[in-house]
């Protein structure tokens, strides 16, 4: 079900749990939100839809990536850039990022994953992660 996209920077400063198998509901809202909103947004965490777990979603080519819990595990070549955010109203924001990532998490089927990004993948993964802890641009 596509949901609201949540604007409120209390709620957003909170860092989400942990998922569980019993969570397995939002991945389906998330990527339904994340697919309606797929002209302003790269990716989305649970928190953007009101739901306060570690899980996000992220366009790739053709589907969605989802992550369950994800951790980054080693980051390297860090590089300042700008970004915007669907949650954030005005002008996007310096930040750092790492064009380098290595990052553990659960699969759609709560498989464990260790994989490693670069690039833009790298720094969208980066950003989502980041709204799971609660941490805006
Ligand atoms: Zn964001």
């Amino acid at each position: 079900m596509v949901k609201k996209i949540i604007h409120d920077p209390i709620f957003l400063a909170q860092k989400s749990d942990p998922a569980t198998e019993k969570d397995a509901h939002i991945i389906t809202d998330l990527i339904d939100t994340l697919k309606a909103n797929e002209k302003d947004c790269v990716g989305m965490a649970a928190n953007m839809i009101g739901e306060k777990k570690s899980i996000i979603a992220i366009n790739v080519g053709m589907g969605q990536l989802v992550m369950i819990n994800p951790q980054i595990v080693s980051k390297s070549k860090p590089f300042m850039t700008t970004e915007g955010c669907l949650s954030l109203a005005g002008e996007p924001k310096e930040t750092r990022r790492y064009f380098e990532i290595e990052v553990e998490y659960l699969d759609r089927d709560f498989k464990s994953q260790k994989q490693k990004y670069t690039g833009w993948s790298a720094q969208i993964i980066q950003h989502e992660i980041d709204h799971c802890n609660g941490i805006l641009i």
